[in-house]
């Protein structure tokens, strides 16, 4: 693997073009998002190495594909279909965790001589669970493009059978340790920042502060044990932020999925949960609470079910004496393995949790004839038909773009696991209750930058390994973190060891409805060039730090991952439904089309891959009953 530099590999221009591009493009307004399709250089940017390399977030190919299906450039089918002659047991639409996970439930349930093809939209599976690699200085990094955190469940829980047939050892995620002669910070296993000593507040150039601020902006370290003395706030403003952290010992938390509780904070927006659960006004949760609550769920809470809040917590109870845990890459590793698990050879390693981190994927063996279980890539799904409405139509005519062509396959099942918004599109002759139940399902959008850092004295000069800022730049906030030593990672790290920011952008604009934060957030990630975000995030570091040392030089690379449908927004009434409505997600988790079945994490209105898996051991065994 090569070494990468600040230079031309990288970023294909240097700080003073992207400075200059960025300023340029500003003063021109609004950049028409069908205008930078065309400028594929300046849309996906640099995509890292390995496996994942080019496959960073929705891709301009992956979206320009999907964007067709939008505008109905399909409709009606054009005539110049090629008919590959195929017939599938089960098609499974969607590479993601969930359809790898169907795909396996398929294999093993389905009995020898079954056989199932999962189409995938881009050039890798895994769906929100990639990685980016670099190799700094010599040393090789790994971050997640979306779905990070791995949750350990409880001995003898389903998950805890299904991670362990497919080689997921729960205990064994071993860590860097500290090295060298600063003393030790303490470091936790995943880019998401907690309390402690070692956080730090950004106040930037841009934030309304309520007092005078200079103009290189205000960090305020261990923020919470100072009480934000040092913030730009007034009495007021900090009193409110402060009571942030305070709940009403009168707030009972929901035990069960439909208790009174959880059924009164469905009711409700999150933004009235967070007022009545601190005793603070609106303005204070917008100001400092948006996007980051929700479960970031990259919408302002004022849009979101309160109950969003919980939902993971009450409906996946997970085992926290062990901490959450991290692959390399995040759950990328659980792709990786259940792939493994259904294709052995995907990979030369061990199916084990190194094995799959550390070797390449097989591509070869992906798609091979006579093998039961296939993995077409490249391949969007624009088209899933029954020859009209009959109950039991005797197959399902699934017809994908690969390329600038058109082909058929057939199935006798079908498994939908790519997300309600092409799954709402592509699915032909819907029942007007599934139409109307996904016409409830609003995702959001989400940048995911990896900013590659060579080393991270500029924050450990500071005294901190995470931080979140105010009114500085893009995103909210990151964390240095240990990474598991598997795939090559190092096995110790210090502040001169390079690593790699997470910076998760998220386009939440409170006021408005959810759709039109989704389409104004959508709008804003699809016209913002790569140069332009690079240029942001620079600006960023050496405003936060350039009094610590941060130099220009010190940032290796940046990947961005763009995700237009990131995740699905929960408003009130998405879990339990409103008068005389069921919850959406029942409508399509209840009802099989014909043969078509659906799964996907969205229909929970949970963003877990845990609910991933869960979806389409559900909608694998519906399928299989359409088999009989
Ligand atoms: C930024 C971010 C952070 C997250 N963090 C976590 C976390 O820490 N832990 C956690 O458990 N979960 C996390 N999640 C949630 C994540 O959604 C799930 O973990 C899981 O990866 C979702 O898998 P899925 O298969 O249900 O959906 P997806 O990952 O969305 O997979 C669906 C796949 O189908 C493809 N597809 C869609 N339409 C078509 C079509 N017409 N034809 C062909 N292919 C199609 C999509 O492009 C995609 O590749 C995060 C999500 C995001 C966005």
């Amino acid at each position: 693997m090569a070494d990468l530099n600040n230079d031309d590999s990288i970023t294909r221009r240097d700080y003073l073009n992207s400075t200059l591009l960025g300023t340029g493009s500003a003063l021109l307004g609004a950049v028409c998002p069908m205008h930078l399709l065309g400028r594929q250089n300046d849309f996906d940017g640099y995509s890292g190495i390995g496996d994942y390399r080019g496959a960073n977030g929705n891709t301009l190919s992956v979206l320009t594909a999907g964007h067709k299906i939008r505008d109905r450039v399909f409709d009606p089918l054009p005539k110049n279909v090629i008919d590959t002659g195929e017939v599938f047991d089960c098609v499974v639409v969607g590479g993601g965790i969930s359809g790898l996970a169907a795909a396996l439930a398929f294999q093993r349930q389905a009995g020898a001589g079954r056989t199932c093809l999962v189409l995938e939209n881009h050039s890798i599976f895994g769906g929100e669970a990639r990685r980016n690699e670099f190799v700094v200085d010599g040393q090789h990094l790994i971050a997640h493009q979306g779905s990070a955190m791995f949750f350990p469940q409880f001995e003898g829980s389903v998950l805890d059978g299904f991670y362990r047939s497919i080689g997921l050892e729960q205990n064994q995620f071993h860590y860097q340790t500290w090295t060298g002669t600063q003393p030790e910070m303490a470091l936790g296993n995943t880019p998401y920042a907690e309390d402690g000593r070692t956080l730090g507040f950004y106040f930037g150039q841009h934030f309304q502060g309520d007092t005078p601020q200079p103009h290189a902006g205000v960090w305020v370290v261990d923020p919470w044990g100072k009480k934000l003395q040092g913030a730009p706030l007034s009495e007021d403003s900090r009193q409110q932020f402060l009571k942030t952290r305070v709940e009403n010992p009168a707030f009972r938390a929901p035990e069960r999925h439909g208790d009174a509780v959880s059924r009164y904070l469905d009711s409700i927006t999150l933004e009235q949960h967070l007022m009545e659960l601190h005793g603070i006004r609106r303005e204070t949760v917008r100001r400092f609470l948006s996007p980051v609550s929700g479960g970031g769920s990259g919408t302002g809470a004022d849009a979101l079910s309160a109950y969003a809040d919980y939902a993971a917590d009450v409906l996946l109870p997970w085992d926290k004496s062990k901490q959450a845990q991290m692959f390399p890459g995040g759950n990328a590793g659980v792709a990786r393995l259940i792939l493994k698990a259904l294709i052995p050879d995907a990979f030369s390693g061990r199916a084990d949790m190194a094995g799959v981190a550390n070797s390449a994927v097989r591509w070869a063996t992906l798609d091979r004839p006579g093998q039961a279980s296939r993995i077409r890539l490249n391949a969007t799904a624009i088209h899933v038909g029954q020859n009209g409405k009959a109950e039991r139509p005797a197959e399902v005519s699934i017809v994908y773009t690969l390329g600038p062509k058109l082909y058929r396959v057939r199935a006798r099942s079908v498994v939908m696991a790519g997300g309600s918004w092409t799954t709402k599109h592509i699915v032909k002759d819907l029942p007007a209750s599934h139409r109307e139940a996904y016409a409830q399902f609003h995702r959001s959008p989400c940048v995911m930058a990896n900013v590659a850092v060579r080393n991270w004295r500029f924050l450990y000069k500071l005294g901190i390994n995470q931080f979140q800022w105010f009114g500085a730049g893009p995103g909210n906030y990151t964390a240095v973190h240990k990474t598991a030593t598997m795939a090559g990672i190092a096995p110790d790290i210090s502040p001169d060891s390079p690593v790699v920011l997470s910076i998760k952008i998220l386009f939440s604009k409170p006021g408005l409805s959810l759709q039109e934060q989704g389409v104004q957030g959508r709008t804003e990630l699809l016209a913002t060039p790569f140069s332009v975000y690079e240029s942001q995030i620079r600006s960023m570091l050496a405003e936060m730090f350039s009094r610590t040392g941060f130099e220009q030089s010190d940032v290796a690379g940046i990947v961005l991952n763009r995700w237009g449908h990131a995740y699905l927004s929960a408003q009130p009434g998405f879990f339990f439904g409103s008068p005389g409505k069921p919850a959406p997600g029942e409508v399509p988790r209840n009802n099989p089309v014909g043969r078509i079945c659906f799964a996907n994490s969205d229909l929970t209105g949970i963003m877990d891959h845990r609910c991933s898996i869960l979806e389409a051991h559900r909608a694998v065994t519906q399928a299989l009953e359409r088999l009989v």
